[in-house]
């Protein structure tokens, strides 16, 4: 086996802009039904925290896979 190291980085969606985020260094982060959610800028989280419909951003993230 050749000398690829593969960092091992726990990485989860953005459900706004389906960006992936490092979950050990959230730039932001909400809770919603007892679930974290992660984004990459105050200005995702802004937008999912203004949605009355968060289901959608949830969807979204769904359909896109993990
Ligand atoms: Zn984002």
């Amino acid at each position: 086996m050749g000398g690829w190291v593969v960092e091992k980085k726990r990485l989860t969606k953005d459900p706004v802009c389906l960006m992936y985020v490092d979950e050990d260094k959230p730039i932001a982060t909400s809770t919603y039904k007892g679930k974290t959610y992660y984004f990459c800028s105050h200005m995702c989280k802004d937008r999912f925290d203004k949605e009355s419909d968060k289901e959608k951003f949830i969807r979204k993230l769904d359909e896109s896979g993990k």
